[in-house]
């Protein structure tokens, strides 16, 4: 029997729409696992990789220290690493924040919220170094693919995976290819 293809995903600066458009592809998730074993993923709740996989998903951006340390480590385990979404290709709805200095993102959240009692910015030593921009993955690591969407439709990721579980170059047909 052919050994199954191990793939681990993660979410870095998402909303996790990545990983619920992939759990879209519903009961192929079923036909999926005769092919795939899944490792590290929010979908196992494995939070760390096994020493090797052969594919890794990657949803969303860079937005702090801890997004760049773990997308780092990510890539170190897996042979193909792939980019979900708008939010890993180019940073998506987080990167809308690039335009405005970060002091002035903090301010409007934390301390101009109406209603707030005592407003102050987060300042605890345990929260990850937020970045001044938001950076897309490939500004850090290799990416071999891109799978374009916010998000891509459970399709994009069905044929994906399937094509490369059977040895196949992945191909998605013109009409999976969106950018919205
Ligand atoms: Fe969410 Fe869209 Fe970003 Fe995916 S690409 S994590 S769906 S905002």
């Amino acid at each position: 029997m052919a050994e199954k293809l191990k793939v681990a995903t993660t979410s870095l600066a998402g909303c996790f729409g990545c990983h619920m458009s992939f759990l879209d592809i519903d009961e192929r998730l079923l036909a999926l696992c005769e092919v795939a074993a899944f490792d590290r993923s929010p979908l196992t709740d494995i939070k760390q990789c096994s020493e090797q996989v052969d594919i890794g998903l990657v949803e969303g951006g860079l937005c702090n220290a801890e997004n760049v340390h773990t997308l780092r480590e990510f890539r170190n385990h897996c042979k193909i690493l792939v980019a979900v979404g708008a939010c890993a290709i180019n940073g998506g709805i987080p990167a809308m924040r690039n335009h405005i200095p970060l002091e002035e993102c903090l301010e409007e959240a934390y301390l101009d919220a109406v209603g707030v009692v005592n407003p102050q910015i987060p300042s605890d030593p345990e929260l990850p170094l937020l970045l001044n921009k938001v950076h897309p993955i490939h500004e850090v690591v290799k990416v071999d693919y891109v799978l374009p969407g916010c998000p891509p439709s459970a399709d994009v990721f069905w044929k994906f995976l399937t094509d490369l579980a059977a040895g196949r170059e992945p191909q998605l047909p013109t009409e999976l290819v969106h950018y919205d």
